[in-house]
């Protein structure tokens, strides 16, 4: 349905003659922020209408909320003539927006599956994010023709084992990405791999071995595409010593490093690298409200140790010094945080930027985005001191401006700025290592824009298959 020629937006849906499944439901990034136009397209009463006009989402009967096409009848006469689709579960490969965050359109007969440690990556970045009202109602819906809340049926999975009582035999695998709680799957029978989004140059890499084990000699694998025109490989490990050199070369200044709250590999890593080099590390709230869920969960993933850590007291209200958690300005999930830290129920001490300001080659600041570059204008660092951006580069125009303000802060504050990243994704050379690993008959490129490069790389003989190119809205038969 899409993701077929862009990068994210994967909406795969796999039928038989009675039932359906979905693979993954993300959101297009990038048509997004072609035909957003303001506030106006997202008020709630035109919203479908505007997504389903622009392809933001698909024209596909029977599978949005009923609720929304029932009050909305431009959204029921767009849909009127197009094609039906059935499908009960849509199963989630990880929990980045680009192939989760379009599911809260889904009808509520929609079963969600994903693991149990995916839900509460999501559920913690909805939470602690400026919340959009349809996009966020994953896993529960307010009906708007009644107001009342409706829970989705939801069914966790377990890693190597067969997704109970859907309507496919689909084997999950769990597969490195730059998050944890990944998965590639196996549909046993279509005889069909899916990768996600997958990658050879991380912590786990010996997980996406298995992965192409297990599936080794399918008739179709769908591969995810990113970076087939890239041959560079940053590994992880390559970007754990670029950070610590990088701190290294700053004695007694502030460092401050921007990571992706949700890459726990990487966030324990600077966990370590600052205890190695004496660092107290102060962490953002989002980052610490995500360790905290994940630690209360009953989750396999390895998290970072809060004991000796420092949490970024944010100043938000206006009276009471600046710090008074009654303030509407302190919403529930980082008003927690806090009050769980001011009571002694969690470790973790909590920090305010005078604090840091006074003594700035003790930290490292771990920031969770560009944005929180203001709260460096709080701290103060000298001039000269150092900000480490270790999230993936720009990609897009929007990116971009936020990047050049980003920079333009950066150069207001007398800050010395370093990149370093190693990408979620595969590069050409690791994607042939899978291709050919895998061994399939027939190769399915998704999450890509460079169908040529799959197809000179064909005609080179380095894919040794056929390779069937997807369109958006239109079936290959299996
Ligand atoms: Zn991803």
């Amino acid at each position: 349905m899409d993701g077929a020629l862009s990068i994210g937006g994967n909406k795969i849906a796999l039928t038989s003659r009675d039932d359906g499944i979905l693979l993954d439901f993300g959101v297009n990034m990038r048509r997004k922020r072609d035909y957003l136009l303001g506030y106006r397209a997202l008020v709630i009463a035109n919203k479908l209408y505007y997504y389903l006009y622009s392809e933001i989402l698909p024209k596909i009967r029977g599978i949005y909320r009923e609720d929304l096409v029932e009050l909305d009848e431009r959204a029921k006469t767009a849909l009127e003539k197009a094609d039906e689709l059935r499908a009960s579960t849509c199963i989630i490969s990880h929990g980045h927006a680009d192939h989760y965050g379009a599911a809260g359109f889904l009808s509520n007969n929609v079963a969600i599956a994903m693991s149990n440690s995916m839900k509460t990556i999501i559920e913690s970045m909805i939470e602690s994010s400026a919340a959009l009202d349809i996009e966020v109602e994953i896993f529960q819906q307010k009906d708007r023709r009644r107001g009342e809340k409706l829970k989705r049926r939801f069914k966790g999975f377990e890693e190597e084992t067969r997704i109970p009582d859907i309507s496919f035999s689909v084997i999950p695998y769990p597969v490195d990405h730059s998050l944890p709680a990944a998965f590639g799957f196996l549909i046993e029978e279509a005889s069909l791999a899916y990768t996600g989004d997958i990658r050879m140059h991380g912590l786990f890499k010996h997980l996406t071995k298995r992965f192409i084990e297990k599936v080794q000699g399918v008739e179709y694998l769908m591969i995810e595409g990113t970076r087939i025109s890239s041959s560079i490989r940053v590994s992880e490990e390559e970007v754990s010593r670029e950070i610590e050199r990088f701190i290294e070369e700053k004695p007694g200044k502030l460092i401050s490093i921007i990571v992706s709250p949700t890459d726990i590999d990487r966030l324990r890593d600077i966990f370590r690298i600052s205890e190695r080099l004496e660092r107290k590390l102060v962490i953002s709230p989002k980052i610490a409200y995500l360790i905290d869920k994940l630690a209360s969960s009953e989750t396999k993933i390895t998290l970072p140790s809060m004991k000796n850590v420092f949490i970024y007291f944010e100043r938000r209200s206006l009276k009471g010094d600046g710090y008074d958690l009654k303030s509407a300005h302190y919403r529930s999930w980082l008003k927690n945080v806090y009050l769980n830290r001011i009571d002694g129920k969690m470790e973790g001490e909590l920090i305010k930027p005078d604090q840091i300001s006074k003594d700035q080659g003790s930290y490292i600041f771990m920031m969770s985005g560009l944005d929180y570059i203001l709260e460096l204008a709080q701290i103060r660092p000298e001039p000269g001191s150092r900000v480490i951006v270790s999230t993936s580069e720009p990609h897009d125009e929007e990116q971009e401006i936020e990047w050049s303000r980003f920079e333009r802060w950066i150069d207001l504050l007398r800050l010395d700025l370093r990149h370093v990243h190693s990408s979620g994704h595969a590069d050409r050379e690791s994607l042939l290592e899978i291709i050919n690993g895998v061994n399939p008959k027939k190769l399915i490129p998704v999450h890509t824009v460079d169908h040529q490069e799959f197809e000179r790389l064909r005609k080179a003989g380095d894919i040794r298959c056929d390779v069937i190119f997807p369109k958006i809205g239109e079936a290959i038969k299996l």
